[in-house]
């Protein structure tokens, strides 16, 4: 990549993790874009993601991931169905303190992962090949997210008993799925949709927050970062 492309995309990462709550030093900017080009090398082997043009991987790969952030909950959170680490690398770029287990059932892509999480020396990534619905753990994790694994109750099937007691799971969805909310399992409920806005992204982004149905729901609790313009938060 040519330096004024390195230029202009650290800018743009840093620019647009700033309505998530986020100051991306460069260090950490420079550590997404070499994400970015490790996947573009294995893509070449692999079929990991169908995003390859630069600008679409900067907003749809990482201030996507990066637009959960403001909604994280503990020190312990999980990825499911994290592909090729979204969001789980970028939240782990940005959070050293938190602990970050990214599962999927496809080995291949957590091959990925792993490399990146060396390359980068991400000590706070862990992966498990693993069918979510089958993983057994004596701990469990304070907030559970992921993207583009599914209808919403299918991913409360799966990953509820991965959640602790007061913990959330976080879907992350395009627009705002009714016909899903209907479908939750029971003993969840939800506790907040946020509709949110990727700089850059002209497209509708909805974070769905859900939690066992006795617990305490906060007005606010969870209260989003970004600029008041650009909170479009339902609860
Ligand atoms: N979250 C990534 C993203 O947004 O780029 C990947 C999304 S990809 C469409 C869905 C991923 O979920 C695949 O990598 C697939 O292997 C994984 N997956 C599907 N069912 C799963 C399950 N039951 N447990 C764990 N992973 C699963």
């Amino acid at each position: 990549m040519l330096l004024a492309d390195i230029i202009m995309s650290t800018a743009t990462l840093i620019e647009g993790a700033r309505p998530f709550g986020i100051e991306l030093t460069e260090a950490q900017a420079t550590g997404m874009l070499r994400l970015l080009d490790e996947l573009d090398d294995w893509n070449q082997r692999m079929n990991l993601t169908a995003i390859r043009d630069r600008p679409s991987q900067l907003t749809k790969h990482l201030l996507d991931s990066l637009s959960v952030q403001p909604f994280l909950q503990g020190r312990r959170i999980a990825d499911i169905g994290t592909g090729a680490g979204f969001p789980g690398l970028p939240l782990a770029i940005v959070n050293p303190d938190r602990e970050f287990t990214l599962l999927d059932s496809t080995a291949k892509k957590l091959k990925f992962v792993d490399h990146v999480a060396q390359v980068l020396g991400l000590s706070n990534v862990t992966t498990i090949h693993t069918r979510a619905e089958s993983f057994r753990t004596p701990w469990r994790f304070d907030t559970v997210t992921s993207r583009a694994v599914g209808a919403l109750g299918r991913f409360v099937e799966w990953s509820g008993h991965l959640c602790v007691g007061g913990g959330r799971l976080l879907a992350m969805k395009g627009r705002e799925p009714q016909d899903e909310l209907a479908a939750l399992p029971s003993g969840w409920k939800v506790a907040a949709i946020h509709r949110v806005t990727v700089p850059g992204l002209d497209e509708e982004r909805h974070i769905v927050e859900i939690c066992r149905s006795h617990d305490k729901v906060e007005t606010g609790s969870a209260a989003p970062k970004q600029r008041p313009e650009q909170n479009g938060t339902t609860e």
